[in-house]
């Protein structure tokens, strides 16, 4: 718990009960989570707050999103390196087929692609599919 209060200090977020629960909980459980699997997680907080604070996490680069291709959001820790000014998340994401659980792949750095010109890019996505290690 003191690990999460210094770090929303070291990022100067206002530290509230809901910060710091979920902070912990992505400190503690390495993974991605949708808000769904957070309201689920924390039944007594409202959906509208725990939302809120997922975007003021993102906003401050302490947390990313992951489209998971089908509509739904998926939240995961960024490495420390992230800012709310740039946020430097060029890893691929894993999504397992069986059990649809997404990983950061945070050992590998999307390369660097040259598009045609007259195109200006403005975000990267990577998503690789397949077998995650418990289901293969
Ligand atoms: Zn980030
Ligand atoms: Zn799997
Ligand atoms: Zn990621």
């Amino acid at each position: 718990m003191e690990r999460v209060i210094q770090f929303l200090e070291e990022k100067k977020i206002r530290i509230t009960p809901m910060r710091q629960l979920l902070l912990e909980f992505f400190m503690e459980n390495d993974g991605t989570f949708g808000l769904q699997e957070l309201e689920d997680e924390f039944p007594k907080s409202d959906r509208i707050t725990i939302y809120r604070t997922l975007k003021t996490f993102e906003d401050k680069g302490i947390i990313h999103s992951i489209n998971n291709g089908i509509g739904e959001v998926k939240y995961a820790l960024c490495n420390e390196h992230c800012t709310p000014v740039h946020h430097i998340d060029q890893h691929p994401h894993f999504q397992c087929e069986r059990c649809e659980q997404i990983t950061c792949i945070d050992s590998l750095v999307i390369p660097e692609m040259r598009l045609p010109s007259g195109f200006l890019k403005k975000e990267m996505e990577l998503m690789i599919k397949g077998l995650c290690p418990s289901c293969s």
